[in-house]
């Protein structure tokens, strides 16, 4: 995902900053020019990037910092703030209320994933326990009806549509009723979607929201429309009552950065975002993990409940005592890895892009197969390590003759050890932040993991 580039470069400029020796109006304005060209690189509208500076610019006013200022993190937390402020549209999406019907009306341009999502969204609810029914209000594109049918069925969902009825109103309306009175609590109806934006598309879009009066409707959005996405996200705000966003294909080679503008555009959150063609591959949005995850800083709290999935039960006081103690040794790091190759891919990969400082470089996207090897020759060279070794947190203990003894015993070259103990310490460096963690009781986990995103 070019996301991931865009995390970096700004990364990388907050770090330059971070590098000079004086924190000067140069070096913060450095830092900012560089943060600008990224999003506009990665297709963010170029209004809200110059607000987001004149923004950071304002919070922070060198002049009034006295000297005792830690000015970096000051700098570091206004982007942060801001980046997640341009995600943030201040107010929730509708929250719809399980055993109590809702309608959820999708709408998008057609090829944006809106039927693809539409069936992740129901598949979604319907494996937290809701009652899901799609309805397929697409009369416009032949193959529509068929398509939704296949995904439903597959996914075991109810679903109502026509061959033969070419009026979307009408099949709405039917659908709706029926779904109703079969007491399905989440009915989403399916719009059609045209290749550009047109009046009649609008029309239509209107007479369905009239007719089936949807407590909230979702605005759908394929990731890679680039600086389009402001003024589309627009025109569709300005004909239904869009309360949410969801941007699909985050999982392909698009900037990513529409994505910001169209929630500028609809002043509405992004709910979830798509991640690839497969039914789970539908991920939860929330802004400042998001943003976290973005800027390399690790998803804390994605990661505090993940923790319970990857780490075996009885195993998790354990880990959280040695964490908050800030010990985190090569042991833990080989313990995290044998975790997490019990896992199936799909896992794996979810938890490796939680797991602060896991992401991006231990396992980039797409890579996956490389990853486990890779991972897979770092657990064979800690095999040949001494529990001294394994459990001390002092990276001077790995002297030159430890690790040639290593390398000998493990059949790896000086330098994989040498690779291995310089990703060990990059995770470690990560992971001190753990330190003074206080250790939750059961069912803390939540509140803890909003503490540390804090
Ligand atoms: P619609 O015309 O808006 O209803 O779009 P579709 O649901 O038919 O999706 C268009 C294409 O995008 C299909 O090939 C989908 O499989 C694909 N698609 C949808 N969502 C995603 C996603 O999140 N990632 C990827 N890679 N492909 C997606």
């Amino acid at each position: 995902m070019v996301l991931a580039e865009l995390g970096g470069s700004i990364s990388r400029a907050i770090q330059q900053m971070s590098n000079a020796t004086i924190i000067d109006e140069k070096a913060l304005n450095d830092c900012l020019n560089e943060i600008t060209r990224a999003l506009l690189q990665s297709d963010v509208q170029f209004k809200l990037v110059r607000d987001m500076q004149t923004n950071i610019k304002k919070i922070v006013n060198l002049d009034d910092l006295a000297a005792g200022h830690n000015k970096r993190k000051i700098i570091q937390q206004a982007i942060f703030n801001e980046l997640c402020k341009m995600l943030d549209p201040g107010k929730p999406s509708f929250t719809l209320k399980k055993g109590k019907t809702s309608v959820v009306m999708f709408v998008g341009l057609q090829g944006s994933g809106k039927t693809t999502t539409c069936t992740k969204y129901a598949y979604y609810h319907q494996k937290k326990g809701w009652k899901p029914a799609l309805v397929c209000a697409d009369t416009f594109r032949a193959g529509a009806f068929d398509q939704l049918k296949q995904n439903a069925t597959k996914a075991k969902i109810p679903f109502y549509g026509s061959y033969m009825e070419s009026d979307p109103v009408k099949i709405s309306v039917e659908g709706v009723e029926r779904f109703k009175k079969e007491n399905c609590d989440l009915i989403i109806v399916d719009t059609s979607g045209r290749h550009k934006q047109e009046v009649a598309l609008f029309e239509e879009m209107r007479q369905v929201a009239e007719a089936t009066k949807p407590d909230l409707v979702i605005f759908v959005m394929d990731s890679s429309i680039g600086q389009a996405a402001f003024d589309q996200a627009q025109a569709f705000k300005q004909s239904v009552a869009v309360g949410a966003v969801i941007v699909t294909k985050m999982d392909g080679h698009a900037k990513g950065g529409g994505a910001l503008s169209a929630v500028a555009a609809t002043k509405s959150p992004v709910i979830f975002i798509g991640t690839g063609e497969h039914m789970d591959e539908f991920e939860v949005f929330d802004v400042k993990p998001f943003v976290s995850r973005l800027l390399g800083m690790g998803d804390w709290s994605g990661f505090m409940d993940k923790i319970q999935e990857v780490v075996p039960m009885d195993q998790q006081p354990e880990l959280l005592q040695k964490l908050s103690e800030g010990n985190f040794t090569l042991r833990i790091m080989y313990e995290q890895f044998q975790n997490l190759l019990k896992m199936g891919p799909i896992g794996q990969i979810q938890v490796f892009s939680m797991l602060p400082g896991f992401s991006s470089e231990l396992m980039p996207k797409g890579r996956e197969k490389e990853s486990q090897a890779k991972i897979k020759r770092y657990m064979t060279m800690m095999d040949s390590m001494t529990n001294e070794e394994l459990d001390s947190s002092n990276p001077k203990l790995m002297n030159e003759s430890r690790i040639m003894r290593i390398a000998r015993g493990s059949g790896r070259s000086v330098r994989d050890v040498m690779e291995m103990l310089e990703e060990y310490k990059r995770l470690a460096k990560i992971w001190s932040k753990m330190k003074g963690l206080k250790i939750p009781k059961k069912g803390e986990m939540s509140a803890l993991s909003r503490n540390m995103n804090a």
